[in-house]
């Protein structure tokens, strides 16, 4: 069976991605940044969430520490890959970080960091993962971008930036690789409950902890057509799929129960 690669895979979308992977039995690979998160203004996965994401799945999943910033950490851990499973067919990059705020007060740390999580952290992992994704026969490359990455939002000009720039890279990268029939496509999640939601948005709306979770059901109900959020399970059907269509490539397929309609 294929070999899958989910960055930012510990939790949250990354997690539901893994699990349906595993569940439809692909070997998958989680990497995230498990003890070398660092500060941020809400907490990252940590090394218990990135142990947990690999147990009880069965002995064909397995984890890595991984920072998509960094060349040397993404080519360790294609090596692991290659060394625990022998073969990567089917690269997730799914690591990302959001920030919101007045341009007046945003943080040029901030900025740097959400680029270079949320789009050069494609070009890293990608460039890293070639060597294998070349040698297989299913090669695909599935990027989770954003309903952001179609559609400006006041207060986030980083965030939608950086997704409309990983659009940007998936559509190049799409042509650039079909010769060597990698598919190359994006996912567009709309409102999934996790703790860019929880932990961030929310709160910087002044919605307090313990309140989110009713605060975040009720306020989605009113805002999706569909009446509800998406779930984890809802967008990793959606990369199944596309890491699968061998003659789809170079799209940015939107989940968002109506909320945005291209
Ligand atoms: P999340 O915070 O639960 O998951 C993001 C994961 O990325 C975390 O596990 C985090 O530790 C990891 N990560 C962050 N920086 C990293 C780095 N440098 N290297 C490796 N891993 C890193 O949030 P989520 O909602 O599950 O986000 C997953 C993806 O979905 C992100 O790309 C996000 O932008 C996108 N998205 C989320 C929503 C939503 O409503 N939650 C909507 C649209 C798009």
């Amino acid at each position: 069976m294929a070999v899958v690669f989910v960055t930012g895979g510990a939790r949250g979308i990354g997690l539901g991605i893994v699990e349906a992977f595993a569940n439809a039995g692909y070997k998958v690979m989680v990497g995230d940044l498990g003890g070398i998160g660092g500060d941020w203004n809400y907490e990252l996965a940590n090394g218990d969430d990135l142990e947990r994401a690999a147990s009880n799945k069965g002995v064909e999943v397995a984890s890595v520490e991984l920072d998509v910033t960094q060349a040397d950490s993404c080519l360790r851990a294609v090596k692991e890959t290659l060394e625990r499973f022998g073969a990567l067919d089917i690269l997730i990059n799914n690591a990302g970080v959001v920030d919101s705020g007045a341009i007046e007060e945003f943080d040029e740390e901030a900025w740097d960091r959400i680029f270079a999580v949320n789009t050069k952290g494609i070009f890293l992992m990608t460039k890293a993962a070639l060597g294998p994704l070349k040698n297989s026969s299913h090669a695909a490359i599935v990027n989770t971008a954003s309903i952001a990455g179609k559609q400006g939002v006041a207060n986030m000009s980083a965030y939608c930036g950086s997704k409309f720039a990983s659009i940007g890279v998936t559509q190049s990268l799409a042509l650039e690789l079909a010769n060597a029939d990698i598919t190359v496509n994006a996912v567009c999640p709309g409102i999934v409950g996790t703790a860019m939601w929880l932990d961030h948005l929310l709160p910087s709306n002044f919605i307090a902890a313990k309140e989110k979770m009713q605060n975040f059901d009720e306020l989605m109900a009113e805002r999706i057509p569909l009446g509800r959020p998406q779930t984890a399970a809802d967008i990793a059907d959606a990369v199944l799929y596309l890491a699968t269509a061998r003659n789809v490539t170079g799209i940015a397929l939107t989940v968002s129960g109506g909320i945005q309609l291209n």
